[in-house]
């Protein structure tokens, strides 16, 4: 018989990571949105699992920063300020911009073609208004290209600010004109990125972060619709 490969992990430990898997899932389905409060015990039963694990997946989501706990009212997923995301924002862009240059050039055929492959998994997970699976495929997209810069800790660092913004991420793709945007700006990405175009990709990245930037700021303000649609 093989050896348990987790074997020497508390045995509260794998819960913990599924819950957390899980409630990751329900931050970008939309299922749980920003302000909204995270109901322990009402997520114990959705899970089927003892609020152990829950709490300390609540815990690990909190020193992300996808949720806060405020002193006897519990645990609610974060509701950032505008100025909150434009932070996370213009950092993005300084990073992103960094992530681009260095890995335009490091692009082969195969590293284009596989780029191009989840360029259509968005595509096709836009067209099933499927949001969760949006995100991530999304996420997977920009980070293939990011991941091609061959530098760990600025990639790190980037999943970081991605994760900050998670729950605003289900919201924007909650709209069809949203999603068909995001379609448009991510063929604009894969053409600048097949002709080698660097400063094309960092363009096309600074349009696309600007469109999203622009509606969710809208949201946070309390209008229905942001101001200039591109
Ligand atoms: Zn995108």
């Amino acid at each position: 018989m093989n050896a348990a490969p987790q074997a020497t992990l508390d045995t509260d430990v794998p819960a913990t990571v599924s819950v957390l898997a899980t409630l990751r899932a329900d931050v970008v389905s939309g299922y749980l949105r920003p302000g909204d409060q995270v109901v322990q015990e009402r997520l114990a039963e959705r899970y089927g699992v003892s609020r152990a694990p829950l709490r300390e997946a609540l815990r690990l989501l909190e020193s992300e920063g996808q949720v806060i706990h405020e002193p006897n009212r519990g645990y609610f997923v974060t509701q950032l300020s505008v100025s909150d995301l434009q932070e996370v924002y213009r950092l993005r862009a300084l990073l992103e911009a960094e992530a681009i240059t260095e890995a335009v050039p490091r692009l082969s055929p195969a590293d284009l073609d596989a780029i191009a492959a989840l360029a259509a998994d968005v595509q096709d997970a836009s067209w099933q208004a499927d949001l969760a699976r949006l995100t991530d495929a999304n996420r997977n997209f920009h980070f293939a290209i990011f991941e091609a810069s061959g530098m760990p800790r600025l990639v790190r660092l980037l999943r970081q600010l991605w994760d900050a913004t998670d729950a605003y991420r289900a919201v924007y793709f909650d709209d069809a004109v949203n999603r068909d945007r995001v379609e448009h700006e991510h063929d604009v990405i894969v053409g600048a990125l097949r002709a080698g175009d660097c400063a094309g990709v960092i363009e096309a990245h600074a349009a696309h972060r600007a469109n999203s930037a622009t509606t969710v700021s809208a949201l946070l303000n309390g209008r229905s619709r942001p101001a200039e649609t591109a």
